[in-house]
């Protein structure tokens, strides 16, 4: 018996990697036997000593974050590759993959820097036969190094310290997909993902929500005003293999990303995800005709589990795009084909969502979590309390599907006054092509006639956001030299439908591009929506 769990032991540590790693090697989760997270130094000053023992990297800055410190991007490729550009030329996929969009959420992090040590030097070498690879492992760089105590109290002080979600302008990252305020977004989408393209947009995070008792959870990007391949193949073809092979590979559980409410009953019935908008950043992928998952590990583990679960999903993310290049990238250009063509033959007769609801997609056969008993407060109000004992709770219904409740029409295009120049520069900085009218011009089209203004009565994000009721009409109507002209047949069409038309439920009026002539719409006055449909 005992021989047994020798060789046992043995076969589980025989990756060679940890018996020839030199000190410099080591990273600082590790040194600190998971005591501690990397701070921005620690990630930088790592990233040199690996640029130093490898031919296969290319290190460059995002760009500075508001306290001036570089977000650095790692380019591995064989033969290195140092531009967008050549890149492109090489014919390979792009993958590319952040961790610490929430600077209390460190495993992506720390995940990244061991796969990237491993991919450059150990035994992942494999993963650069025919695709590169991007990892911005500390995207979120000032708040990381505000580490302090009881930061994330669901991550039982595991590490011990870490740092505070937002970045130093106090905006959370993961709601800037839209508005784009934060530097590390206009970095992002400038640097990154418009120059670079990726194929495969990964955010790593760590839920600190409910007690399932999956080890990692996963969602893909839900936006359904995009063409549906992407989405179906993350769903039903790519995640659905990962959850398989992590299963028989590690012994680890993966499932959809959700949460239940016990004070609906227990055991759970219903377990709910987040939502489709693209102020997330998975989420705009699917208005981009591209792959995008978001990965949470699951916080009431303890930290080396939790970088665990996050590296096996990295490297098997990695694995699929390695063998299942072609497939994905048909998949990407298919859907990119659609938008295009959609709008020379359908322009004016389809319509699509704008704004959306959750509703059941599927039924759950079990949902492993950690049970709860109930007891009952002194005011005789139930009160649960959670054991240490795993449940799974049967037949429960998973809200994750999007339908549309309001739709709109899909125009050939539409056209901006010039005095909206910041909405023409959002939409350019998303890679949107948009053309200025070289003298004035006539449109056939629709105006949306708002008869009903409002505004939140709270901040969010910095932002009382908006809302409009009203009708579209039919009209035309001239524009002059100057103005912006958005044709609807490009790549990014159905990512400029959705943030352009008045009624969508995350696109400008939302977060208040057009507060100006909007608020002047009170009682029973009704005031055009700027921006003109034409078809
Ligand atoms: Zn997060």
């Amino acid at each position: 018996m005992k021989q047994y769990i020798l060789w046992l032991a043995l076969a589980i540590s025989a990756p060679a990697i940890a018996q020839t790693l030199p000190a410099s090697l080591v990273i600082t989760s590790e040194r600190s036997n998971f005591e501690k997270t990397s701070t921005h130094r620690d990630v930088m000053d790592f990233i040199e000593v690996v640029k130093g023992k490898s031919q296969d990297i290319h290190v460059f800055s995002m760009g500075k974050s508001q306290e001036g410190k570089d977000i650095p991007v790692v380019v591995m490729a064989r033969p290195r590759v140092q531009t967008p550009e050549e890149a492109k030329a090489s014919g390979k996929m792009i993958v590319y993959i952040q961790g610490n969009i929430h600077a209390g959420e460190v495993e992506g992090k720390e995940a990244l820097l061991m796969l990237m040590r491993d991919i450059l030097l150990g035994d992942k070498q494999h993963l650069l036969e025919n695709q590169i690879i991007l990892f911005a492992p500390i995207y979120n760089t000032d708040s990381n190094d505000k580490m302090e105590k009881g930061r994330r109290p669901s991550q039982e002080d595991s590490p011990l310290e870490v740092g505070i979600r937002e970045n130093s302008q106090g905006l959370d990252l993961n709601r800037d997909g839209v508005k784009m305020e934060a530097f590390e977004t206009n970095h992002l989408f400038q640097n990154v993902v418009v120059p670079w393209d990726p194929q495969v947009f990964v955010d790593l995070h760590t839920t600190n929500g409910t007690w399932h008792a999956w080890n990692l959870t996963w969602a893909p990007s839900y936006h359904y005003a995009g063409e549906r391949g992407p989405y179906d193949y993350i769903v039903n073809t790519m995640l659905k293999s990962i959850t398989e092979t992590v299963k028989q590979k590690y012994d680890l559980n993966f499932g959809p990303y959700g949460d239940y409410d016990v004070r609906q009953g227990w055991p759970p019935k219903n377990f709910y995800t987040y939502n489709h908008h693209p102020r997330y950043l998975v989420n705009q992928f699917s208005l981009r005709n591209r792959i995008a998952i978001l990965s949470e590990a699951f916080s009431h583990e303890r930290f080396y589990q939790r970088i665990h679960s996050t590296y096996a999903f990295v490297n098997e993310i990695l694995t699929y795009t390695k063998t299942h290049g072609d497939e994905i990238r048909a998949v990407n250009k298919k859907a990119e084909e659609q938008t295009i063509s959609q709008i020379a033959s359908h322009a004016g007769k389809i319509k699509k969502g704008v704004r959306f609801k959750m509703v059941p997609l599927q039924t759950l056969p079990e949902l492993p979590t950690y049970d709860y008993v109930v007891t009952t407060k002194a005011d005789g109000s139930p009160d649960y309390l959670r054991t240490g004992n795993i449940i799974r709770a049967k037949d429960v219904t998973y809200y994750a599907k999007f339908d549309a409740e309001i739709e709109s029409t899909v125009p050939k295009g539409y056209v901006i006054p010039a005095e909206f120049s910041a909405v023409a520069e959002n939409l350019r900085k998303h890679g949107v092509v948009v053309t200025t009218l070289g003298q004035s011009k006539s449109f056939e089209g629709e105006v949306f006639l708002v008869d009903k203004y409002e505004k939140a009565a709270r901040k969010f994000e910095g932002h009382f956001m908006a809302k409009v009721q009203g009708s579209f009409s039919s009209t035309r109507k001239k524009f002059n030299k100057g103005d912006y002209v958005v044709d609807l047949a490009q790549p990014l069409g159905n990512l400029a439908f959705y943030l352009l038309e008045p009624q969508s439920d995350d696109g400008y009026v939302r977060w208040n591009f057009f507060d100006g002539p909007l608020e002047k719409q009170a009682g029973n006055k009704k005031v055009e929506y700027p921006v003109f449909k034409y078809y």
